[in-house]
């Protein structure tokens, strides 16, 4: 059997129940059911801490609203959102504590002069 996963908050002793993705190209993070595997870049939740989450500003929160426990398998459809997010999620991976930075100074376009093809003279 494994073991309980315990809340990924520092200093918080409970079991994790749920589990945080950020979803650093969208600005979104989703509570969701506990994922099966833990990885770098989710974070693992107690129900307290999974329910009092705030999102940073500029950044949406997808939460599960249903009862938060240790979950059998299943195919939810918040696990099957979780589980697409996740994937898309792995470049960048913030810590929940560093992104509260503006998150909107995207990639800049290098867009430069105007140059011109002058043909070459004779
Ligand atoms: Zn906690």
């Amino acid at each position: 059997m494994r073991s309980p996963r315990r809340c990924s908050r520092n200093g918080c002793p409970r079991q994790a129940v749920a589990t945080l993705t950020y979803v650093y190209n969208e600005s979104t993070a989703v509570v969701g059911p506990l994922a099966a595997f833990a990885e770098p870049h989710t974070y693992d939740l107690c129900e307290p801490h999974a329910r009092s989450l705030t999102a940073p500003r500029g950044w949406d929160v997808v939460r599960h609203e249903g009862e938060f426990e240790p979950p059998p398998p299943t195919t939810d459809d918040l696990v099957a959102l979780a589980e697409a997010v996740r994937e898309a999620a792995r470049p960048a991976p913030p810590r929940p504590d560093e992104i509260e930075n503006d998150p909107h100074s995207g990639p800049q376009t290098g867009r430069r002069g105007h140059l011109r093809v002058i043909p070459p003279s004779h």
